[in-house]
C-alpha cells in the first residue's frame, strides 16, 4: 500500500546530487499523498525535537492518523541545550527545560508511550519489538510508516575508570539530573572537563558558576576542533581568563578514584565530565536493513525519506548536506533536528517539503567569550576544492567610543575569484556570537564578498559601528580577489 505508492511517486532516488540552492517547498501534490487510508498507524522511535515535531506536524495535517510515539526516557520534547545552564543553577529545575510533556502530546491524540525502547525492526512484516522499562515486558507493535529519530549518543573511548560513579556524560535528561544530584551533594571543588567542543565549554561554564576550579583536557593541539586553530585559540584565552585552566595535546588514559591521569600527568578531579561529542544512533535502523552514510548516520534524501519505502529519519542519527560544499555532513545540532522533523511530518502526512541541507551554524558562549562560526573552516574548504582566501579583522561590537564596546575577531572565508562566500568564525565580547547568522543567511543565498560589503544591515553606536564587522571583514578581503 504505502510502498506502493511511493513507488509510484518518481521521488528522486537517495544517489541524486543535492540541489545546492533548493528552497523548501510546500505545495499540494496530492500524487505524493503517503498516507494512504484512515485507519493507518504512524509509529514514531525518539520523543524528542526530531520525533515529535514530525509527530505533531502529521498530527496537524493528518487528523485521522493514528499516531503512536515511543520514548525510552521518561521525558518528551525537552532540551539538552539547556542542562549547562541547570547545572550552573540558571535554572529552577529540570521541568524548565520541558518544551512539551507527555500528556500535552496525548491531548494532541499522540499516543506517546514514554519508558518503551524499540529493540528492534522487521521492515518487511512492518512489526515493531518493544521493551517496557517500567514493567520490565516485552511486545510487538506493527505500523503502517516508520519515522526513526533516535538521536545521538556520547564517544565513550575505553579508557579505565569512565565507568566510575563521579564520571558523567551529558546527553539526556536523566543524565542531567545524576550530575546535578551529584553536583549539589558533593560540592565538588575540582573538575576535569574532558574535550572542548561546545558542550565541554558550556559544562566548563556551569562548574565555575559552581565555584569549582575547572581544568578542560583536549587531546587536539587547540580547543574548539569546530573553528579553525588561530580561532580556537582565541576561545582557549577568553576561557583562561575566565578561570579555566586549558591543557591541549594531553589525552586522557585513565580516571582514578581522586583525580585523572592525562598523558601529561595526573590531576585531582570530584568530578569528571565527559564531552568528547556524540555518534549517530543508527544501530536500529542499520540492523533492519536502512542504508547508512557519513560517520554511520542514516541516508535520507531531501524529503527525510530513507533507502525504505516508507520509513523517514530526521535529526541526530542522520545525515545532511552541506549547502556550501554540497558534501554529506552529519551535524548533530537542535537547530537541524527540529527542521529535519518538520520537513518529515510533512512528508509522511502526505504534503511535500524538503530540507536544502545545512550551512554548518553554531554559537556559543564560555563567560564572556562569545563563539559563533557558519559554512567551512580552512581545511574543509581546500578539502573540497575551493581556492581559498581569508580575512581576520579586529573590531567592536558597538560604535568603539561606547562605554560598552566589546572586543571581536572576525574570519571571513572566501573564494578566490569569484569571491563566493564559504564560512565565517566569530570571537569576541557580547554581542559577536549572533552576528554569524548574517554570514549563515549570505551563505544560503550564494552571495558574494561584494555583496555582503553591500548588505544594507542596520546600524547605531549601541549596535555596531557604521561598517559592521562582517563587513569589515569583507572589506579587507576584496583587494585579494
Ligand atoms: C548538553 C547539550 C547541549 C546542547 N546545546 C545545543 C545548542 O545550544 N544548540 C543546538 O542546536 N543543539 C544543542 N545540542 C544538541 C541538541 O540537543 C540535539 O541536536 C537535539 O536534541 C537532537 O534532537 P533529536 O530529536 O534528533 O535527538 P535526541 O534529542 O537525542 O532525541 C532522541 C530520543 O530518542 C530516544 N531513543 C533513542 N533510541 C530509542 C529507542 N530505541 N527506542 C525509544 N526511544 C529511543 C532517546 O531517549 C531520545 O530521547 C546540545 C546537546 C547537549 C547534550
Amino acid at each position: 500500500m504505502l510502498a506502493r505508492l511511493l513507488a509510484k511517486t518518481g521521488a528522486p532516488s537517495l544517489a541524486a546530487p543535492p540541489s545546492l540552492r533548493a528552497p523548501l517547498m510546500l505545495c499540494p501534490v496530492p500524487a505524493r499523498r503517503t498516507v494512504e487510508s484512515v485507519g493507518e498507524r504512524l509509529l514514531v522511535i525518539g520523543g524528542d525535537g526530531a520525533g515529535m515535531t514530525a509527530a505533531a506536524q502529521a498530527r496537524r495535517r493528518q487528523p485521522e492518523l493514528e499516531i503512536v510515539a515511543l520514548e525510552m526516557g521518561r521525558w518528551t520534547s525537552y532540551s539538552a541545550c539547556g542542562i549547562p545552564y541547570l547545572i550552573g543553577g540558571d535554572l529552577d529545575g529540570i521541568n524548565d527545560l520541558i518544551a512539551r510533556s507527555p500528556d500535552e502530546f496525548r491531548s494532541m491524540r499522540i499516543d506517546v508511550r514514554t519508558e518503551h525502547e524499540v529493540v528492534g525492526l522487521d521492515l518487511s512484516s512492518r512489526k515493531a519489538e518493544v521493551h517496557n522499562r517500567a514493567h520490565g515486558r516485552d511486545f510487538q507493535l506493527g505500523f503502517d510508516l516508520l519515522h526513526i529519530a533516535t538521536g545521538a549518543r556520547p564517544r565513550r573511548p575505553d579508557i579505565p575508570g569512565l565507568e566510575m560513579a563521579h564520571v558523567h556524560g551529558v546527553q539526556t535528561l536523566a543524565d542531567a539530573a545524576r550530575l546535578l544530584d551529584d553536583a549539589r551533594a558533593q560540592q565538588p571543588r575540582h573538575v576535569v572537563v574532558v574535550g572542548s567542543g561546545y558542550v565541554g565549554l558550556e559544562l566548563a561554564e556551569s562548574f565555575l558558576n559552581r565555584d569549582a576550579s575547572v581544568t578542560v583536557v583536549e587531546a587536539a593541539h587547540e580547543v574548539m576542533g569546530s573553528l579553525d586553530p588561530d580561532m580556537g585559540a582565541l576561545v582557549a584565552r577568553g576561557m583562561r581568563q575566565a578561570g579555566v585552566t586549558v591543557r591541549t595535546g594531553e589525552e586522557l588514559i585513565e580516571v582514578t578514584e581522586g583525580g585523572v591521569v592525562t598523558s601529561a600527568g595526573e590531576l585531582p578531579a570530584d568530578l569528571v565530565v565527559l564531552g568528547l561529542g556524540v555518534e549517530p544512533n543508527a544501530d536500529l535502523a542499520a540492523a533492519a536493513g536502512v542504508d547508512t552514510g557519513i560517520k554511520g548516520s542514516i541516508a535520507v534524501d531531501r524529503q527525510q525519506r530513507t533507502s525504505v519505502e516508507g520509513v523517514w529519519a530526521a535529526g541526530d542519527c542522520c545525515q545532511s548536506f552541506s549547502i556550501v560544499s554540497g558534501r554529506p555532513v552529519h551535524l548533530p545540532l537542535g537547530t537541524v533536528a527540529n527542521k529535519q522533523g518538520r520537513v518529515a511530518g510533512i512528508n509522511i502526512s502526505g504534503g511535500y517539503a524538503t530540507f536544502p541541507g545545512v550551512a554548518g551554524t553554531a554559537v556559543t558562549r564560555i563567560c564572556r567569550t562569545e563563539i559563533g562560526r557558519t559554512g567551512l573552516l580552512e581545511a574543509e574548504a581546500l578539502a573540497a576544492g575551493f581556492g581559498l582566501l581569508s580575512s581576520r579583522v579586529e573590531a567592536t561590537t558597538t560604535a568603539q567610543y561606547m562605554p560598552d564596546a566589546q572586543h571581536t575577531t572576525v574570519k571571513l572565508l572566501a573564494e578566490r575569484g569569484s569571491g563566493r562566500l564559504l564560512g565565517a568564525q566569530i570571537v569576541g565580547g557580547q554581542g559577536s556570537a549572533k552576528r554569524v547568522d548574517v554570514i549563515s543567511t549570505a551563505l544560503s543565498a550564494r552571495m558574494s564578498v561584494e555583496d555582503l560589503i553591500n548588505l544594507d544591515l542596520g546600524y547605531a553606536p549601541p549596535f555596531s559601528s557604521v561598517w559592521d564587522p562582517v563587513q569589515i571583514a569583507a572589506r579587507q578581503l576584496l583587494p585579494q580577489l
